[in-house]
């Protein structure tokens, strides 16, 4: 393994598995730390973590011990990973982290940046911008649990480490590699432990790539992923993205109630394809559990005829009014509790059915399923839309997923997944 990686949530660490495999990777994601070694040959391995709200100890812990496991395996190079929108608690998580791991590592010196231009987070002059808006104005700054109130990444890292935070900005990324090497040395060399780097376009983070070359730890969004590869002389390859030709059934398992994902099960349906939907607005709040388990019985008796013939579609998805009289009804968290349960069961009842091949919508309901698919480990292939990539998991009878969290991918996203999958594998199997 040459790159390993900590990422602080689920569906940022498939985001920059995805852009490690596009820019020539094989990568692998694991979810939690593992506990066996690795069986896979691949150049990178991205360790999930749910460490970005928790209590900073704890996520010290947590990434310590995944630095362990990462390094056993003979990773060369360290990358932590945050979101592009350096989301964070008032007690961090990223500035206790990274001395954490810069302790572990013996390293004196790092960077910080989340920019990730693709996804319009740029970083000038240390002031991050989401699209066209200062951070702090982008709507983050009301995030129920990592408000962003203020833009300024030098001021937000120093407040969360003991470390003196410093700058790369523009004109010295203008000048080009060596430009950014000498740099580093000038703000070491001035007692600085964590440089912000500013990046407005890929350009900015490829040419940073190389001068990131002998740094034991990086600490970054997705984007710092893009200018990696090189360094070990890797080049795009689809050789990369190469999953085991795809088998078994297929299904579309739903929970996502975000517009984007609305739209897709609309769309789905208007192809003339079979769904089926639960409706617990129809159960009573007192009844609801057994409620619950007599329609995923229902659902995979719908489904088992259904499957030889092509993809199915189970699916909670339904639109924001539905969904408060529901919350309303039986209760918020309930459910949110009882709609994953319902369908982590039936992706278990599909499993045991044959389906091979897995289209799961949402951030939470992926969680759930996976979970109940006793999914640890997944190898990246390519990607469907951007920050979605297929998957596989190794080892399992679970085969290819792709987890799609909620307002990602276009309308025909579903189909689209299915026959990216049929092409991509079969002409690389
Ligand atoms: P997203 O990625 O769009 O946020 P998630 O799966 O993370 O999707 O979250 C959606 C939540 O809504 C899940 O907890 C899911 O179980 C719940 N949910 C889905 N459909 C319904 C429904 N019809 N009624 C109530 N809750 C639902």
């Amino acid at each position: 393994m040459k790159l390993g990686c900590i990422a602080d949530d689920f569906t940022g660490a498939t985001d920059l598995a995805n852009n490690l495999v596009r820019s020539g990777m094989r990568v692998m994601q694991t979810f939690g730390t593992p506990t066996a070694t690795l069986s896979s040959d691949v150049d990178a391995v991205v360790v999930a973590l749910k460490s970005r709200t928790i209590p900073a100890q704890e996520a010290v812990q947590k990434s310590l011990e995944a630095l362990q496991w990462l390094r056993a395996q003979g990773a060369e190079q360290i990358y932590f990973k945050y979101c592009s929108t350096f989301d964070s608690t008032a007690d961090g998580n990223i500035g206790p982290v990274t001395e954490a791991l810069m302790d572990a590592l013996d390293c004196k010196f790092t960077i910080a940046t989340p920019a990730f231009p693709d996804n319009g987070r740029t970083v000038f002059k240390g002031y991050l911008f989401a699209g066209a808006v200062l951070l702090n104005e982008s709507g983050m700054q009301n995030h129920p649990l990592t408000p962003m109130t203020d833009a300024n990444l030098v001021r937000v890292m120093q407040s969360q480490t003991q470390r003196k935070v410093g700058l790369i900005d523009h004109t010295v990324m203008a000048r080009g590699t060596s430009a950014i090497a000498e740099k580093m040395k000038q703000l070491q060399n001035e007692g600085v432990g964590v440089a912000i780097v500013d990046a407005t376009s890929n350009e900015d983070l490829k040419t940073l790539g190389p001068a990131l070359k002998n740094m034991p730890l990086i600490t970054a969004g997705s984007g710092v992923a893009i200018g990696l590869p090189r360094n070990w002389g890797l080049q795009v390859s689809v050789n990369a993205s190469a999953l085991p030709k795809a088998q078994g059934y297929q299904a579309i398992v739903s929970g996502s109630c975000s517009l984007a994902t609305q739209g897709q099960v609309a769309h789905y349906k208007t192809s003339g394809l079979p769904s089926w939907q639960f409706e617990p607005l129809l159960w009573s709040a007192a009844e609801a559990h057994a409620q619950m388990k007599a329609d995923v019985a229902k659902a995979l008796a719908w489904a088992q005829p259904l499957l030889a013939k092509g993809p199915v579609l189970i699916y909670a998805t339904t639109d924001a009014e539905t969904l408060q009289k529901v919350q309303a009804k039986l209760g918020r968290e309930q459910a949110s509790e009882w709609m994953e349960s319902a369908l982590a069961q039936v992706s278990v009842g599909l499993q045991k059915l044959g389906v091979k091949q897995w289209v799961i919508a949402g951030g939470e309901t992926s969680g759930a399923c996976v979970q109940a698919l006793n999914i640890s480990q997944m190898q990246i292939g390519p990607q469907i839309d951007p920050g979605v990539p297929w998957c596989f998991a190794p080892n399992h009878t679970a085969g290819h997923l792709t987890l799609k969290s909620g307002n990602f991918g276009t309308p025909d996203f579903f189909t689209k997944a299915l026959k990216v999958l049929n092409t991509s594998t079969k002409a690389t199997a």
